[in-house]
């Protein structure tokens, strides 16, 4: 089943229950605009390279379209399209003023040096600068993209229509970006899956976490769990993954993985499969890499009370009616990994304004919209006795739906 249509069944299954008409349902679901360019450049050994772009654009009835761009070798435009649907659902759910967009570049980032990153990024922004822009569209990170690479973009828009540095969040702090923002997704992560423990009375204090990769997203919410009493026993990225029964070394293991670019032979621990990372025995389970990776076919084995969806589309709908059975509670991504475009949304704001934020107001204010939106779910699910997934499409499919209703066609 693709990302797709794994958003999708989510979709029908609360648009169905809340009576949505199939007209209204396919409105919701039908993108407004789908780009798709070559991206051309020269390489650094003068030969010239082809890349395919995606921008899909889903639904405005709530705002300016948001959302991230990838970098990845597996980008499509299936799987663009089921993530900018999940921005729509995403940024209504935690009640920011923006719709849902999504774009990516399939390429292999490692196998680019810094130059030809920096040219791939602005030869992008020359075919799609007229789609995007402050009350159009505004890209941020996502996976295999950073903080520099929105610089170039925020550059290259400018060429194109003068300075607008609300063109793009997820900016570094120096140019125009927001205090706070890198590590807002992981804090909100961090947050929720506090906020869960406690309503299910569990001890945070040694509580085992396990977490699947540990770029931004990851390495952000094992500090902040960590930091809290936490046990991170488990992590993995895209070259390996380790173990430490008793708890390993957070801002250690950070600095390791800063010099040696992986977790993989950090001295205070033992390897394990990637499979069996997903398998061990813990409290907590944090997907934080890549879509898709909680299937029919793991998901009877996995040993977690708790998945905290920090990635976009982890779990397969096959995988999440087994979790369901299995009364493992599933924090969806829509809300957990929502910190990050709340963030974007501040540093628009600050954009927007020329009036910076310090780093205090910025967690505050995260942490308020995190919460609002955690407790309106939790109490949603148990008046409707409905799990969280389904609680949170139903809270964000009913503000677009009736922002759709009352702005017309
Ligand atoms: P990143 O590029 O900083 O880090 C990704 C991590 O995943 C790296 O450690 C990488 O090695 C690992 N990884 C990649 N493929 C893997 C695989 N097949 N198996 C195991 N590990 C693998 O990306 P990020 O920004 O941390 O994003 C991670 C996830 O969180 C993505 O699904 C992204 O869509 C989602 N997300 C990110 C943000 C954000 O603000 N960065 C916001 C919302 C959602």
């Amino acid at each position: 089943m693709s990302g797709r249509e794994s958003t999708d069944r989510y979709f029908h299954e609360a648009a169905d229950m809340m009576g949505l008409s199939a007209n209204m349902q396919r409105l919701l679901l039908t993108p407004e605009r789908q780009v798709k360019v070559q991206v051309a450049m020269k390489m650094d050994n003068g030969e010239i390279a082809t890349f395919i772009g995606f921008r899909v654009q889903h639904n405005k009835a709530r705002g300016p379209l948001k959302g991230g761009l990838r970098y990845h070798p597996e980008v499509d435009e299936d799987e663009v399209l089921s993530l900018a649907t999940l921005m729509t659902w995403k940024t209504a759910l935690v009640n920011i003023p923006y719709g849902g967009a999504k774009g990516g570049i399939q390429v292999d980032v490692r196998k680019l040096n810094p130059s030809e990153l920096e040219r791939l990024t602005r030869r992008f922004v020359d075919e799609i600068h007229d789609v995007i822009g402050p009350d159009k569209d505004i890209p941020a990170p996502d996976m295999g993209t950073n903080a520099q690479v929105m610089a170039w973009i925020m550059n290259q828009y400018e060429k194109y229509h003068g300075f607008n540095p609300a063109c793009v969040t997820g900016k570094p702090v120096e140019l125009h970006g927001a205090d706070g923002r890198e590590e807002a997704t992981g804090r909100g992560v961090g947050l929720l899956t506090i906020s869960l423990l406690e309503k299910m009375s569990e001890d945070l204090n040694g509580a085992r976490i396990v977490i699947q990769g540990f770029g931004n997203v990851g390495t952000f919410a094992a500090r902040y769990l960590f930091e809290r009493g936490a046990k991170i026993v488990a992590v993995g990225d895209a070259f390996g993954a380790i173990r430490n029964p008793d708890g390993l070394n957070v801002p250690d293991l950070i600095e390791y993985v800063t010099k040696q670019g992986s977790v993989k032979e950090y001295p205070e621990s033992e390897p394990v499969s990637a499979e069996e990372l997903l398998l061990q025995e813990c409290e907590v389970l944090i997907p934080a890499a890549v879509g898709g990776v909680l299937t029919k076919e793991n998901a009877p084995h996995v040993r977690a009370k708790y998945i905290i969806e920090a990635a976009n589309n982890p779990t397969h709908p096959e995988a999440d009616d087994i979790f369901e059975e299995r009364n493992i509670i599933v924090l969806p991504d829509i809300l957990a990994n929502a910190g990050g475009v709340t963030v974007s949304y501040f540093e628009w704001v600050q954009n927007r304004q020329h009036f910076r934020w310090d780093l205090d107001r910025v967690r505050d204010e995260l942490d308020r919209k995190m919460s609002e939106a955690f407790a309106r779910t939790w109490d949603l699910a148990t008046t409707k006795k409905v799990n969280l997934r389904l609680a949170a499409y139903l809270l964000g499919i009913g503000r677009v739906g009736r922002a759709t209703a009352l702005g017309g066609i």
